[in-house]
């Protein structure tokens, strides 16, 4: 019997992680499959109640479901617990135990970003969906001191700040309108910036005008396909230094695929695979099409199920 790893969300055609895990689970010798479940809001419990079945190892979770997937699953780890998101789900038998590893990529992408300098104490979210939620934890936990966080909904960003009150107690944790003024003067002060919104996902967009982007700046686009976002472009531009969201990825990743598996990931055939993803989207883009449909989506794409 193949074994089954699934990625659940909505969409999930623009996803590169199908062609690094399938990679990863083949390199070691491993009979699991890893497949694309596109899942609307509604299909999104009977999907994890699925994953009971004996040839199910666990899950992915992406894209807009991570938050509803928390009380779905019968257990939370800490990471997750803290988040209230889930990236990925491991089994325990029948129990679906549900992880957040996007913490943990989030962590490896901000070293990288700030390199050798000091590590700055004041940022700027954008966005307040699951991916948002492992950013302001790892902001937390990091020790920044000033974190504001814009959404589109005000009233998720909200809810966001009032679920991390206590861990953010001893900091500044604000929830603020998304106007341009008020995002204008936020950017003037801050030194990082996250966008964890999916805008500039599906098309060449972004969520903050060019001429609202202070120079010098560190930018980090969990988007990470199109590589670089229109956003990353605009940003560079202006002096900042940027980078996409394929390092939190291979890294997320690789933690999901030793939770699994329980061998260590081969980082360096994931991060391998990952780039020919970018490439391939980018390729396409080029030619006219989607980036999302571009031949590593294909390929990683399993039959729904
Ligand atoms: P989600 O829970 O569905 O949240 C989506 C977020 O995008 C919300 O804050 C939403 O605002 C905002 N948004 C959507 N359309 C918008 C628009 N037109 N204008 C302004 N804001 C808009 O999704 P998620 O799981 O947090 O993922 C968000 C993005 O991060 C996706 O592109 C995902 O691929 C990426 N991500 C990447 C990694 C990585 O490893 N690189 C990890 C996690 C997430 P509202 O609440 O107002 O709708």
């Amino acid at each position: 019997m193949t074994n089954r790893v699934v990625l659940i969300g909505h969409p999930v055609a623009h996803s590169l992680s199908g062609g690094m895990q399938q990679a990863a689970f083949d390199a070691e010798g491993l009979d699991i499959r890893y497949e694309l479940w596109d899942r609307v809001p509604l299909e999104l419990p009977d999907a994890i109640a699925e994953l009971k079945g004996e040839e199910f190892v666990g899950a992915n979770v992406t894209i807009p479901h991570k938050e509803k997937t928390v009380p779905l699953v019968d257990k939370t780890t800490e990471d997750a617990h803290a988040t209230g998101a889930v990236n990925t789900i491991t089994k325990d038998g029948k129990r679906l135990i549900g992880h957040n590893t996007d913490v943990a990529g989030f962590n490896v992408a901000l070293e990288a970003l700030v390199g050798k300098q000091k590590m700055p104490r004041q940022a700027v979210v954008l966005g307040a969906g699951g991916g948002a939620r492992a950013v302001v934890y790892g902001l937390i936990r990091e020790g920044f001191q000033r974190v504001i966080v814009f959404n589109r909904h005000l009233h998720r960003a909200e809810g966001l700040t009032r679920f991390f009150a206590r861990s953010a107690a001893h900091m500044e944790l604000r929830a603020m309108p998304w106007h341009e003024s008020v995002i204008e003067a936020e950017l003037a002060k801050a030194k990082v910036v996250v966008n964890a919104t999916s805008v500039g996902l599906r098309a060449d967009e972004t969520p903050v005008p060019a001429e609202l982007i202070p120079p010098d700046l560190l930018l980090l686009d969990l988007v990470y396909n199109p590589n670089p976002t229109r956003l990353m472009r605009e940003a560079e531009a202006a002096g900042c230094t940027v980078m996409g969201g394929e390092l939190m990825l291979l890294h997320q990743g690789a933690a999901a695929f030793e939770l699994w598996t329980g061998r260590k990931a081969p980082l360096d055939l994931m991060r391998e695979k990952l780039e020919e993803g970018i490439a391939a989207g980018a390729a396409g883009a080029a030619d006219g099409e989607v980036a999302a449909e571009g031949p590593a989506a294909d390929a990683a794409a399993g039959p729904a199920s």
